[in-house]
């Protein structure tokens, strides 16, 4: 089958949530032809969520950041949390966070993958994507008219819908969660030392959330077993939501004197992809993976898998020989991130099912998750307290050192260059370089500076780490 006839356009983007807009931006900025097909979304369903001040370097990179900063949302200072505890914890960022109400940020995102020149067509829903050797078919209504456009390749950033992606899709069977949520008004304040705060309170089985829009609104979540009730609408579902609500303590508290608006429930479980890319396709955000609402990083983490996605995209359709080493590259990193994410929600379900035994926790404390992070092992460990530890300390490269070829982005794309074998980067460092650079000092504040100065500016944890990276694995030889 040829799906691409009549080819003129070079990526087609399922989705305007925060993965298709940036990746829809960025692609056009870097001067590529993209039409974004979406569905318009129901406000009334729409989430308060809270984004942590270093969403901010990922939206620099969209080109958004001016324009999300002068956009008014409410900022928060930090996090109110009795997580497996009922002391409360309050825990500040040095700078502030975003509290943002859904649909006006989607919209904004939106409205700037427009003006950077992509074709934004709403109120379309794409039914079926073919996917061929030669390019894609994306099938789609628009307001109920059917209509197909032909592209060289697509990325699915249509969330948990999944359009492209729901056919490689498994759940995480441990994390079947729905939220059910409900939006109240309080005129008099809310009982927070920080108004501007995300709350969070562990329960005997599920957890609660509860983000400000703005002084008065507050979004206040109950995250419970299960998949979405779809069956339970109105009153049905606002009394299951005041039940879960009933058993909290600091949720409680808040909302005495608050009123309740509306309740919505959606579906919150945990997912990941058996394949995030193909020679003519990628999954990008929420239709790649769903991490646990609890991390705050939703939003980031599709902002960065589009970014990844952009760059993927870019480099195949400007050579298309280095299609496989892109595409492993870019579900590398997919994989990568959703391993690290699950196994911090495993390590915060632990804490909880400390406190409350019940199977909701003991299932999720119980996930198995395969160790990836190589500052973990105790060997680096070890080598991290020593080299942080020495006052002067000489590094030489060992004799049998062999590089091999690895991918790595420079300039927008993905490139073939020497490595270490297995190791490449560590946190941004780039360890050939730091290799080098490690051998000509004899204190690591001179390398960390030599470093800084030769490559761009990276913090002193990552580049001792990087450090101990290379001698753990017999790169570098240390002499304290
Ligand atoms: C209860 C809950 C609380 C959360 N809290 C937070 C939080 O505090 N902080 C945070 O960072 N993240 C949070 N998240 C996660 C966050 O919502 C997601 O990670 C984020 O929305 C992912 O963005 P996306 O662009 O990948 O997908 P989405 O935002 O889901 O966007 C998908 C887009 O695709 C469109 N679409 C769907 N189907 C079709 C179709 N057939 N045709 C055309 N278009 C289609 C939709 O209209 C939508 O515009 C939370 C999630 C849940 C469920």
């Amino acid at each position: 089958m040829s799906a691409a006839n009549a080819v003129n356009i070079d990526a087609v983007v399922i989705g305007g949530g925060p993965a298709g807009s940036a990746a829809a931006r960025l692609l056009t900025t870097w001067g590529h032809d993209v039409v974004v097909l979406t569905t318009t979304p129901d406000r009334s369903r729409g989430l308060a969520e809270s984004l942590p001040p270093s969403t901010q370097r990922v939206l620099a990179e969209v080109g958004v950041l001016d324009a999300v900063d002068a956009a008014g949302f409410y900022r928060s200072t930090g996090n109110t949390s009795c997580w497996a505890s009922r002391e409360r914890r309050v825990e500040t960022f040095g700078s502030l966070g975003y509290q943002i109400f859904r649909p006006d940020f989607d919209r904004l995102l939106l409205d700037r993958a427009a003006a950077a020149g992509a074709d934004v067509r709403e109120g379309t829903r794409v039914g079926a994507v073919h996917v061929a050797d030669d390019g894609v078919r994306v099938d789609y209504t628009l307001n109920g008219r059917p209509s197909s456009t032909s592209a060289q390749l697509v990325i699915d950033c249509s969330g948990r819908a999944g359009v492209v992606a729901r056919r490689l899709r498994e759940y995480e069977p441990a994390y079947r969660t729905y939220a059910i949520v409900g939006v109240w008004r309080s005129d008099d304040g809310w009982e927070l030392s920080d108004e501007t705060h995300t709350v969070v309170e562990t329960f005997e089985h599920g957890w609660a959330w509860s983000v400000p829009v703005d002084r008065s609104t507050r979004h206040v979540g109950a995250m419970v077993d299960g998949t979405s009730p779809r069956s339970a609408t109105g009153r049905e579902l606002e009394a299951a939501y005041r039940g879960e609500i009933a058993k909290t303590v600091e949720m409680r508290r808040l909302l005495g004197g608050a009123g309740l608006l509306r309740v919505f429930a959606c579906d919150a479980s945990l997912y990941w992809s058996r394949a995030y890319a193909g020679p003519r396709f990628l999954l990008a955000g929420d239709a790649a993976s769903f991490i646990d609402p609890l991390s705050s990083f939703g939003v980031k983490k599709a902002l960065a898998s589009a970014w990844m996605a952009a760059v993927t995209a870019h480099t195949c359709l400007l050579h298309p020989d280095r299609r496989p080493v892109a595409v492993d590259f870019f579900s590398n990193w997919e994989r990568q991130v959703y391993a690290a994410s699950l196994r911090h929600s495993r390590d915060f379900a632990r804490q909880a099912s400390e406190r409350h035994p019940h199977p909701f926790w003991a299932a999720r404390a119980g996930v198995d998750v395969p160790l990836q992070d190589d500052m973990d092992a105790p060997d680096v460990r070890a080598a991290f307290e020593r080299i942080k530890g020495a006052s002067s300390i000489v590094f030489r490269l060992a004799d049998d050192v062999r590089l091999e070829k690895a991918a790595v982005i420079r300039d927008h794309e993905i490139v073939v260059e020497d490595a270490f074998p297995g190791i490449r980067f560590f946190e941004n460092v780039d360890l050939v370089k730091l290799a080098h650079i490690a051998c000509q000092h004899t204190r690591v504040p001179d390398v960390f500076d030599a470093y800084c100065r030769a490559q761009s500016p990276a913090p002193l944890p990552s580049v001792i780490a990087g450090l101990c990276l290379l001698v753990t694995k017999g790169i570098l030889q240390a002499r304290a």
